[in-house]
């Protein structure tokens, strides 16, 4: 039988419809490296999960089917591993699967469970969470009364990544169905996304358009700006609300919360609950010709003035270096 290490992280990773592992794993693993021992379970992967966590940094992969019904399956096999592992913390990704096991599992095994964590950390007395609260306003602090906390990770916040392991050990889980109730998935149509744009959750930079856009046809700007820069497009909801672009690009309280290393607002003014969804940016650049707007309250780069002068400027200036490289 498999030994761990008395510090193991237990991280759940999640996989996607084709059986590989989410974008998410890295940062995830890497999260579970700076506190302890990163042990990976993984709930339907195909056969390469195991080298791939490991190249990730997981030192012991335990894999288990991926089961009848949505989540309670990877819920069954967090309790087998957690029982087996005893670790100190528990990562599962924020995503919604993740959210939903993450929920599960704590009330199961009556754990205390930190959300939407932007990073961890160790004190003498176990693994907390980080947390960046009320619009990014703040950033806080969370740490169980009694054991081991359950931490869902916002996808993109950390920029750690563990040491990869050559050889680690890929144990089959056994796991004992719970029985509990379970949506069953009766058929998966893929959705074909026609852009070859980076999906808006856990991509490394966002250019997002507000109501400044002023029109689904001039929209087409910030598109061009993402494309330029290789970047995932998102929107403010007053842009959703327009019908400038559809909903599932809305960044913010009410959207996707996104933690990029570059996040470009234009035409956004910055409301609190759009900040919420983005104000762990690494880098955030704001295009407003309103200097007072809010949005510069939290940019590292600001420019005041009209995105139709100077977003064609940037394109071009971007276009120019590009050219002057290749
Ligand atoms: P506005 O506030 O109207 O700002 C437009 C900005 O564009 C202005 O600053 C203006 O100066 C600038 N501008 C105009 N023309 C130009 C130009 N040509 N060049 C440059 N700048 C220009 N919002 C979200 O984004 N995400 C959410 O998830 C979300 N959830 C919400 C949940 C609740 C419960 C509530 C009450 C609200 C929520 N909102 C959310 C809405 C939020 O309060 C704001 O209304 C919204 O974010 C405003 O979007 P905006 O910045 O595009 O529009």
């Amino acid at each position: 039988m498999t030994d761990f290490a008395a510090d193991s992280i237990l991280v759940l990773l999640d996989v996607t419809p084709t059986g590989e592992l989410a974008s998410s794993a890295a940062g995830l693993l890497g999260a579970a490296s700076q506190v302890g021992t990163p042990v990976a379970v993984v709930v339907g992967g195909g056969d390469d999960v195991g080298a791939a966590a490991g190249a990730l940094g997981a030192t012991v992969v335990l894999t288990a089917p991926a089961g009848d019904g949505l989540t309670v399956p990877a819920t069954d096999a967090l309790a087998a591993a957690f029982a087996l592992v005893q670790p100190d913390a528990v990562l599962v990704s924020n995503s919604i699967e993740g959210r939903d096991v993450a929920g599960r599992f704590a009330a199961r095994q009556s754990l205390a469970l930190a959300v939407d964590a932007v990073g961890v950390a160790r004190d003498g007395e176990g693994v907390l969470a980080q947390h960046s609260v009320y619009g990014g306003a703040y950033n806080a602090t969370s740490a169980p009364t009694f054991g081991p906390l359950v931490v869902t990770v916002r996808q993109g916040s950390i920029d750690a990544r563990a040491e990869a392991v050559a050889a680690p050990v890929v144990d089959a889980l056994a796991v004992e169905p719970s029985g509990k109730p379970a949506a069953t998935v009766v058929s998966v149509d893929a959705v074909v996304e026609a852009s070859s744009r980076p999906e808006l959750r856990g991509a490394c930079k966002v250019v997002s358009g507000g109501r400044g856009l002023g029109s689904k046809e001039k929209f087409v700007l910030v598109e061009e700006l993402a494309d330029e820069l290789g970047a995932a497009v998102g929107a403010s909801r007053a842009a959703v609300d327009a019908g400038y672009i559809p909903y599932a690009h809305q960044v913010g309280q009410t959207g996707v919360s996104v933690a990029p290393q570059l996040y470009v607002a234009l035409g956004i003014s910055g409301a609190i609950q759009h900040k919420a969804g983005m104000q762990t940016a690494k880098t955030i650049v704001a295009i407003n010709k309103d200097g007072d707007a809010p949005i510069f309250d939290i940019a590292d780069y600001g420019v005041v003035g009209d995105v139709f002068t100077v977003v064609p400027q940037l394109i071009a200036a971007l276009q120019a270096d590009r050219a002057k490289k290749a």
